[in-house]
Parts: structure tokens; sequence; C-alpha cells
């Protein structure tokens, strides 16, 4: 494969650092390289530098001209519900006017709705609207997707999800994180104690047994699945091999950040309840909280996690959009960047290192992804921008000038 020379971005934001996820003040430390450049081989970043110096060494490379824009690492979304069928317009149409959520799962809404569609869907159904899903990705400069099962909710259903992700994963360049949250919801034909025996005994050994997912999840909530039930659930994934996420402590301080600090998890999302006590227990076990503003945006909430007290506690932040049908409907990492700001006080810098080099490491791939270093596969974005800040800034237009995934041009804006 022909080499490749990135020349003349306004800022090359490299995120160059320690091997480690950031924290502290080191959020706010991008590396930038102004007149930034990078040489690529094999899909890898062989050399970054200013551009002068990358020109030199770059006599037979193909040259990508960033021409005074800025050039990014992709963005690394760490939590997103990507695969499921239809849309939750209806909901999202009477939260306007202003039902609760009650009143609308009683009018056919909700969590459940979206259940019976993605299990009445097809596998070729499913994969087809994923993939305009993973397409919505790549044109916000997402280069790396977390993603979860959990609108199945029978071992069938979830194992189909899972074999979607995974045929997503091969057939797109996307790199695709799956992680299995048989336990989002209890199924309506179900009570509890019945549906989580079928997660432990028949569907996390299936699905271990098959390599499906890397990650296991729950949801843990008041009318969900309690602490018990959630330490379950998550231990006897962490027995089978799992890493461990979790929705916690988003509606309710239930405690769950703590179980997710005693448990060793890699990740405790949401956290727009969790207190000071949650906070220092994953703090003490390097558990990273992964920061979902899009949804408390999407149903009108002000209830925003306290990213900065979260920060200044020094805990490695991650932001990622919860793409979703119910409760965040947007592919869009800039507008979650903008939300930080705006909402959470975070600042641009700190946004763009919970992204980017913070969201890698907590899908474990912090040594391969997240920023542009010698040695790193080169998953880079150009933006119509010259400085960093105008990603979080200007909001509602599209910014995204080309992204590339190894090295690959995988989308450009007007088209490939
Ligand atoms: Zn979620």
């Amino acid at each position: 494969m022909k080499s490749l020379a990135v020349l003349h971005a306004s800022q090359l934001v490299t995120l160059e650092g320690p091997n480690r996820p950031r924290v502290g003040t080191e959020m706010r430390e991008l590396a930038i390289i102004r007149d930034g450049g990078m040489l690529i081989s094999d899909g890898k970043i062989r050399s970054v530098g200013r551009s002068d110096q990358i020109e030199k060494n770059a006599s037979n490379a193909e040259i990508i001209d960033a021409e005074g824009r800025i050039v990014l690492p992709g963005f690394v979304d760490a939590h997103t519900h990507l695969v499921f069928a239809g849309n939750r317009l209806d909901d999202f149409e009477r939260r306007a006017r202003g039902e609760s959520y009650e009143q609308i799962a009683k009018a056919g809404g909700g969590i459940w709705s979206t259940v019976e569609k993605t299990r009445a869907a097809s596998d070729a159904d499913l994969l087809k609207h994923a993939k305009m899903h993973a397409d919505w990705f790549l044109k916000c400069g997402t280069t790396t997707v977390e993603t979860k099962s959990g609108y199945g909710l029978t071992l069938e259903d979830e194992l189909k999800i899972l074999r979607v992700i995974r045929q997503l994963d091969e057939e797109l360049p996307l790199e695709i994180v799956p992680t299995f949250l048989g336990a989002h919801a209890v199924p309506r034909e179900m009570d509890a104690d019945e549906y989580i025996k079928l997660v432990i005994e028949e569907m996390l050994p299936r699905i271990a047994s098959g390599k499906l997912a890397e990650f296991c999840d729950v949801f843990c909530e008041r009318g969900y699945f309690d602490i018990e039930q959630s330490r379950k659930i998550l231990g006897a994934a962490k027995k089978l091999g799992f890493k461990l996420r979790g929705h916690v402590d988003q509606l309710s301080n239930s405690g769950g950040a703590k179980l997710m600090a005693e448990l060793g998890a890699s990740t405790a999302d949401h956290l727009e309840k969790a207190d000071n006590q949650g906070i220092a227990a994953m703090k003490s076990a390097n558990v990273q909280p992964v920061l979902l503003p899009g949804s408390v945006y999407a149903l009108g909430s002000s209830d925003y996690p306290r990213a900065r007290e979260i920060i200044e506690a020094g805990l490695a932040v991650v932001i990622a959009t919860d793409f979703n049908p119910g409760s965040s409907p947007t592919p869009s990492m800039p507008m979650i960047l903008s939300l930080a700001c705006t909402q959470m006080k975070m600042s641009p810098a700190e946004t763009i290192t919970a992204s980017t080099i913070n969201a890698a490491y907590s899908l474990n791939r912090g040594d391969r992804i997240g920023s542009l270093e010698r040695g790193k596969l080169a998953n880079f974005s150009i933006f119509d921008a010259e400085d960093y800040r105008e990603l979080a800034y200007w909001f509602g237009i599209p910014q995204t000038h080309s992204v590339y995934i190894r090295g690959k041009c995988v989308s450009r804006s007007g088209g490939l």
C-alpha cells in the first residue's frame, strides 16, 4: 500500500501524552502542532510533526493537503445503542406535548415498542438500518463505536442483534465494539427472577462461547434491575471473562457508581444522580465515568451530570452520544461537545480528550486509537475549521470535511 502524507493542518490535534487515560489538567493538554502533518503507511501513523519536516520524507507518498483545516483523531463513541428497528417519533411528539413517561408507555411507546419492532425485524432489515446509522457516525467524524444489544430480551433476539453488530463490523470500515445488554429491561412475558436466570444461565454462556461481546452492561435503576440483581448479573459476566460497563445513577442515586467500583468495571455511565461517595469509589477503583449529555437534552431535562466536580475529583472523563431511538437520537459527537461545553461547563479541550483518547482507553483500545501518535492506527478526521474550538462552538451545522480509517478515506462531504 502506498504511503500517505497529511500536510498543512492548521492544527494537528495529536493528544500525544502518557500511555493512560488523561485526568485533571491533563485533559486540557491536546499537544497541538500548528501547520502539522503525518506520514502514514500500512494504515498506521509512522511520524507526526510540522508539515515541512513531514514533507521531506514524503517524496513517494500520496499527499492529502488539509489546506489549513483542523485534523483530529477520529472520535471514539463509547456508548451507543445502534441496532434497533423503527423509531420513537410518536413518543417524541407526545413528550413535546408534555406527556409523562408513564403516559407515553401506556399509549404503547417507550422501550417496549422498540423491543417489539426489533423482535419482529429480520437480520437483513436490522442490518440495513444499522448500516444507515453507522454511516451517520462516519459523517460526524466518528471512527470507533461501542454498541449494545438490549432490544431483544430473548436468547434468540439478543443473539440476532449481536450477530448484526458483528456483521456490521465486518462489512463496514467503522470499528464496532460489541456489548451485551440483555439486562436492559425485564421483558413483559417474564418476572425479574426468571429473566435474570435466563440471562445468567443461558444468554451469557452462549454469548461468551460465540465471542459475540467484549463487555457486559446492565440498566441498574428502580423498576429495571436493582443493585442486588445488577451485582448478580455483572458478577456472573465477570467470571466468564466479560469486561463490565453499567447504566447507573441516571434517574435516581441507587449506589450504582459504588457497585461498578466494587466490581472493577471499566466504566460507569450516565451518573446524573451519582453522589460524592460514588464518585470517590470510582476514583479509587479507576472506573471511568461516561457522561451522556445528549440524553438529558433530548428528554428536555436540565439535570446534567456534574462534570466539573467529576473532573476535579481526578476521574478520566469520557463523553459519548448514547445514540438510541428513545432518549438520545443523535450520532453527532460535535453536538455532544457543544452540550458538554454549554451545559456541563467542560472546556473545549476537555471535551476533545473525553471523546478521543479517554474514550479509547475505556474500550481497552488506548494503545491503538484515540490519538495521533507514531504506531497508532491512522484513524483521523479533517474538519472545515481552523481552530478545534469551532467544533463545539458552531452547533447544528456539519463541519466534517473527510474521515479516514486505517489511512483510507471512508467519508467525504459531497460523497466519496
Ligand atoms: Zn445507554
